[in-house]
């Protein structure tokens, strides 16, 4: 009896689990496996292009008001960033049209201490606009070829946020995190190469500008064999941020051998020394090591402003979603009525500055108060009432490890 083999693989017979005959064929239960997959990622491409991405345009002024309820302060931030974002996306809307004037792409860097809201602002306006949004962090990419992430890598986040939906990803935001990580090191002389230096910086350019980057779906290179997916950068916004240590000595620099950049600003004759990152321009980014070429890419910067006390308290409690709004909505499903005294408030918002946590410590510190009575309220009904004044939060506190925050 002839051997009954698969006609796409080979295999015999008695080498697979299964095989299933058709008129004249045979296939078995591996090779079914594989076509089903192919099946699959064709299934997933087809819907991808076939639903239109939309995105909700709204004007500059409604997206400060929205980024209002959310993001304390940043006035400056907020402006130029909903100017951008607005006319990026009427730049989209731009018939294309060989003699009408084109638009040039406004992708962003933001210049902010860590901790004042880059990515928040970032993160708050995908969200209204409705695009997909992903997050990179600059510090962990490289150039193709060395240990770490390649560039690329970016977009395969954004196209896992975009739900493999290659056209809505083509329109959509993505943060990088600490582009200043990324400055030229040369002067440093124990650097031979600059691995993740200048060169990711010029692995970058294409990717701002827009080019089309073959993307790998899953990511990284543990997946050699995926099939790449196509994506056009071109639309795609990107907003940079980082903390930019040390640049302020580069701006006072500059201030100073340009006594008339002092003096013009609403008639003050001294600037505001508190605040120097509000003068940034693009040859502070260049003093700092970023290269030329990339800062053209990145035409709109801004700064933001060091949170103060003031604005600590009021993210505390201002917000749409502020925390000692979260904490007294998770509270109240508990039949317990939490109220946070203002001395209670003052007493975060002052070990926040203490501990020079910023806003990002408020959380912390408010989890080592409250996290007792979240671990006793639910099985104590007799308690109808928590009132967090200082004396309990400096009791809560100091019970607390917190000396743990001060290495995070
Ligand atoms: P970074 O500037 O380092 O990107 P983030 O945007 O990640 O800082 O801020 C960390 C967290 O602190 C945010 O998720 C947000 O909850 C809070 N936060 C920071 N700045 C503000 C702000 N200006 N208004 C409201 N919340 C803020």
């Amino acid at each position: 009896m002839a051997q009954v083999t698969c006609s796409f693989c080979g295999r015999n017979k008695k080498d697979v689990d299964l095989m299933v005959s058709g008129i004249s064929a045979h296939i078995c239960n591996l090779c079914i496996d594989q076509a089903h997959m192919i099946l699959g990622e064709e299934e997933k491409t087809k819907k991808s292009v076939g639903s239109k991405p939309k995105f909700k345009l709204k004007k500059p002024k409604e997206l400060v008001s929205y980024l209002d309820q959310y993001v304390i302060g940043q006035q400056d931030a907020k402006k130029v960033l909903s100017v951008a974002v607005y006319n990026h996306y009427k730049r989209l809307q731009q018939k294309v049209d060989p003699d009408e004037i084109k638009i040039e792409k406004s992708n962003i860097i933001m210049v902010g201490d860590t901790g004042t809201g880059k990515t928040y602002l970032a993160k708050t306006l995908a969200k209204t606009l409705e695009v997909p949004f992903c997050i990179a962090d600059a510090t962990v990419l490289t150039e193709a070829g060395y240990v770490g992430e390649d560039v690329e890598s970016i977009l395969t986040r954004l196209l896992q946020a975009a739900d493999y939906n290659v056209e809505a990803a083509e329109r959509g935001i993505v943060y990088i995190d600490e582009l200043d990580k990324i400055a030229r090191k040369s002067d440093n002389p124990s650097i031979t190469r600059d691995v993740s230096g200048e060169g990711v910086q010029q692995a970058m350019l294409k990717l701002l500008e827009g080019t089309i980057v073959n993307v790998p779906p899953q990511g990284g290179r543990k997946h050699p064999d995926q099939k790449m997916i196509a994506v056009n950068t071109e639309n795609i916004l990107f907003i940079c941020g980082g903390a930019f240590d040390g640049i302020t000595r580069h701006i006072a620099k500059r201030l100073n051998t340009q006594p008339l950049g002092f003096s013009k600003t609403k008639g003050e004759v001294v600037a505001d020394r508190e605040n120097l990152l509000q003068y940034v321009t693009s040859q502070d980014l260049k003093a700092f090591g970023l290269i030329p070429e990339l800062i053209g890419r990145l035409p709109v910067l801004t700064h933001l402003d060091p949170l103060d006390k003031d604005a600590l308290k009021q993210i505390l409690t201002v917000p749409k979603n502020a925390l000692v709004k979260q904490y007294t909505k998770l509270l109240e499903m508990e039949g317990v009525e939490l109220i946070f005294e203002e001395s209670g408030i003052d007493f975060i918002v002052e070990k926040a500055v203490e501990y020079n946590l910023g806003a990002r410590g408020l959380r912390s510190i408010c989890e080592a108060i409250i996290t007792d009575a979240m671990f006793e309220l639910p099985s104590d009904e007799s308690v109808k009432e928590l009132i967090i004044d200082e004396e309990y939060a400096k009791s809560q506190f100091d019970k607390s490890k917190f000396k743990r925050l001060q290495v995070a």
